[in-house]
C-alpha cells in the first residue's frame, strides 16, 4: 500500500472551489507523475481484471482514466459526454444536481451485451455514476461495476451507486 499512499498525497485539496465553504479534490498533481498514475490505474482496474469488454468514461475527467484503463485492460472505450457534443446520442439521460439539472448521452458503439465498467475521477452523491449506468443499460450493456479514483464518502455516493470501487476514500 505504500505505493498508493504516495499517489494518494498527489491529490490535492483545494478549499472554495468552485464556490465558497466546497473543498474541491483536485487530481491532475496525480495524473502528472507517471508513477502514480500507473499505480492507480492498475488499481482501478484489479477488481474487475477479466470481466469487462470496454470502460466507458464519464466527461470529462474520467476520460482520462479510461484511456488509461482502456490501454492497460486492452478493452474499447466509449465516452459518455455532456448533452450536445456527440453528433449522433442514441441514449440520453437527466439527472440532479445541487441547484440545476444534467444531461448526459453516449453513442450507440457498444456491443450487445458488452460488459460494461463506468470509470470516474470522484464519487460524490452518486448521480454521476447512477445516470451513467441508466445510459448503458438503454444501450443493451451490462454495468460489472464503477470504478473511482477518489470517493468522498460523507455525501452517500455509494449506496446510491451500490457497486462502486474507490481507490481512495475521504
Ligand atoms: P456526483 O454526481 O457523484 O455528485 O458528482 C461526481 C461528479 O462530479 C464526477 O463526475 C466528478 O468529476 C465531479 N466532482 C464532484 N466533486 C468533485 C471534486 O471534489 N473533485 C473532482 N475532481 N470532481 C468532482
Amino acid at each position: 500500500a505504500a505505493p498508493l499512499a504516495r499517489a494518494e498525497s498527489l491529490i490535492r485539496s483545494i478549499p472554495d472551489y468552485p464556490e465558497p465553504g466546497i473543498v474541491f479534490r483536485d487530481i491532475t498533481p496525480l495524473l502528472a507523475d507517471a508513477a502514480a498514475l500507473g499505480e492507480v490505474i492498475d488499481a482501478l482496474i484489479a477488481p474487475f481484471a477479466g470481466r469487462f469488454d470496454v470502460v466507458a468514461g464519464i466527461e470529462a475527467r474520467g476520460f482520462l482514466l479510461a484511456g488509461a484503463i482502456a490501454t492497460r485492460a486492452e478493452v474499447g472505450l466509449v465516452p459518455i459526454r455532456k448533452a450536445g457534443k456527440l453528433p449522433r446520442p442514441a441514449a440520453s439521460v437527466s439527472y440532479a444536481l445541487e441547484y440545476a439539472t444534467a444531461t448526459i448521452e453516449a453513442h450507440d458503439d457498444l456491443p450487445e451485451g458488452a460488459r460494461v465498467l463506468l470509470a470516474d475521477d470522484v464519487l460524490a452523491t452518486g448521480g454521476t455514476l447512477v445516470a451513467g449506468h441508466q445510459i448503458v443499460r438503454s444501450l443493451g450493456g451490462e454495468v460489472v461495476g464503477s470504478a473511482v479514483l477518489l470517493e468522498i464518502a460523507a455525501l452517500g455516493g455509494r449506496a446510491a451507486t451500490g457497486d462502486v470501487h474507490a481507490v481512495f476514500t475521504v
